[in-house]
């Protein structure tokens, strides 16, 4: 039995309830023997990241929460000296504020930047799952609860089969078995608006061919408004052309979709 976490990013807000409400939980309480205070300032045992892109018109932006993945092949475990970091028999991975005490080697051993050193207690810290609430009859953590968007799921993983299948974890490739999971992380995108400055008018209906590296084309046409949009790309360098009766066809070489490039407003000349 292993308790997950699964993020749902497309539900996420961006609101910080689940970051204010870990702080709420752990700043100047003491859940000892599942962690000693979290300081005021400089930790964040969930910390929503922001995650802007494109360029102006054309950006979006997403929020990753993100807090200790609960590693099931934990570095951090791997770094600690008796026994001061150990996973539950729930999964949770946790560190014992006792017998840690002056171990800094904990903190510099998570890839993910997840453990913070406190001066003051000369002690490492992080997310324990809130395991001091499950133990006494929580069935979720602070943070979770505290998501009004239901963003934020925690459970047994067979229960949350559904909606793992489509998960990935952050940084799979530290090899450490995160079991934070995320859905719905948005793929790059490519968007620009084509007119004619003859006309001073948009073109509609203009036909946009993205070209993938491996020689593959995507197709899209410019709407009402002369926008195009190409969504959910992988990263990879690819070129544009874009064709309009009556015109010029114009082509965008060697751009990098992981840059969400926005080709502006692209002029297309009349023949
Ligand atoms: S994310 Fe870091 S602190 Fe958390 S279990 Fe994995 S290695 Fe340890
Ligand atoms: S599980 Fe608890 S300690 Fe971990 S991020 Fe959520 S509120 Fe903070
Ligand atoms: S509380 Fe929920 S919606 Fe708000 S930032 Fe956290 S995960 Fe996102």
């Amino acid at each position: 039995m292993a308790k997950v976490f699964v993020i749902d990013v497309a539900r996420c807000s961006g609101c910080h309830n689940c970051q204010l409400a870990c702080k709420d939980e752990h700043c100047g309480n003491d859940w000892r023997p599942y962690a000693a205070p979290q300081p005021p300032t400089g930790q964040f045992w969930c910390k929503v990241t922001d995650h802007p892109r494109g360029t102006i018109p054309k950006v979006k932006i997403h929020y990753i929460p993100v807090l200790c993945n609960h590693c099931a092949d934990a570095p951090c475990i791997a770094a600690a000296e008796n026994g001061a970091v150990y996973r539950r028999e729930d999964g949770l991975v946790v560190i014992d504020p006792e017998k840690a005490a002056g171990q800094k080697a904990i903190a510099e051993a998570c890839p993910y930047g997840a453990v913070y050193w406190n001066e003051e207690l000369a002690l490492p810290q992080k997310c324990t799952g809130c395991a001091h609430l499950l133990d006494h009859g929580s069935a979720v953590p602070r943070c979770v609860e505290a998501c009004p968007t239901d963003a934020m799921k925690f459970g047994e993983e067979e229960d949350l089969k559904d909606l793992l299948a489509d998960a990935v974890v952050l940084h799979e490739e530290y090899g450490t078995g995160p079991r934070v999971y995320y859905r719905n992380i948005p793929g790059c995108f490519l968007g620009g608006l084509v007119y004619d400055p003859a006309e001073e008018e948009v073109v509609i209906g203009a036909k946009v061919i993205l070209t993938r590296a491996d020689g593959t084309t995507l197709e899209t046409e410019t709407d009402a408004f002369g926008d195009f949009w190409f969504k959910e790309l992988p990263e990879e360098t690819v070129s544009v052309t874009i064709r309009a009766e009556g015109f010029t066809e114009k082509t965008f070489g060697g751009l990098n979709t992981a840059e969400c490039p926005n080709l502006g407003d692209v002029a297309l000349e009349r023949e």
